[in-house]
């Protein structure tokens, strides 16, 4: 399976707007951070080819395709409504378009009413079709796992402050961003993981997402191979930050591309750049 981080960054964007801090103006590729999302490639019986999963269209999804030389998506995931994770559906046209096909989308039945409201017009027989419109086919899903052409998913559900956000486990790899508290019976479906990308937002505490102090307890009672922390403010500078980090815990970064040797659990783990 492997992983491509295609935004890593917190609903701004890394830099900021009109800011001059040392991690906005850094020179360091590391620290420009897209809002998060992450691209999957597994194996299915299903297809010939693997299964391309997008989790979650931010609103850089078509810069992201372009600099990571993608073209093609099968499905995607929505960890919740929030428009920083919502926002480039509508570029999914292109897909459609390249490939001829619609797009299934998953998401719970919050995040896919959200979603009718924020693309109604993907949803009104009356839209004039001129322009073209996303060709997508929604499926609510709850706490089980399901199947998306013949590859096991499986939901983790958790919390955001107030708001329910589901993860997702596809084999050895947990996605958990917008995360800042998991409910125990969750815990169960993080067993044996080879990597795990979760939310870190800074240092300082934060309502409704984790700290990076918070962060690093929960990964250590989950005890993934590897962990990527993700949608960091500009309080993290990269390099300063993972040095202070231990080695199998670090913050994650924009194209940061992860292969696990499978797409069931207890497989190796490799990085490159
Ligand atoms: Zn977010
Ligand atoms: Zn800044
Ligand atoms: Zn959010």
């Amino acid at each position: 399976m492997k992983i491509i981080i295609l935004g890593s960054g917190t609903s701004q964007g890394i830099p900021i707007i009109g800011c001059k801090c040392p991690v906005c103006t850094s020179s360091n590729p590391k620290d420009k951070r897209l809002r998060v999302s992450v691209y999957i490639e597994t194996k299915t019986p299903a297809k010939d080819t693997p299964l391309k999963i997008l989790i979650d269209t931010s609103p850089d999804f078509r810069q992201q395709m372009l600099v990571n030389n993608l073209n093609d998506i099968d499905a995607i995931l929505y960890t919740h409504h929030h428009i920083d994770h919502i926002m480039g559906l509508d570029d999914i046209r292109q897909i459609n378009q390249l490939h001829h096909k619609a797009v299934d989308v998953y998401g719970n039945e919050d995040t896919i009413n959200h979603i009718k409201r924020a693309f109604s017009y993907i949803f009104d027989e009356n839209t004039y079709k001129g322009g073209g419109i996303p060709n997508i086919d929604t499926n609510v899903i709850t706490t089980g796992t399901f199947n998306v052409h013949g590859v096991d998913i499986v939901p983790i559900k958790y919390f955001h402050g107030p708001t329910v956000v589901f993860g997702y486990r596809i084999g050895g790899f947990a996605y958990m961003t917008d995360c800042s508290m998991i409910p125990e019976e969750e815990f169960t479906k993080l067993a044996g993981l080879d990597l795990l990308v979760i939310d870190a937002l800074r240092y300082r505490p934060h309502p409704t997402h984790f700290s990076i102090d918070e962060a690093v307890a929960v990964t250590k009672r989950i005890n993934p191979k590897q962990t990527y922390f993700t949608h960091m403010t500009h309080d993290l500078l990269h390099d300063e930050v993972n040095a202070n980090l231990p080695e199998n815990i670090q913050l994650a970064y924009d194209g940061l591309t992860i292969s696990i040797t499978n797409d069931v659990p207890q497989g190796g783990i490799s990085t490159a750049a």
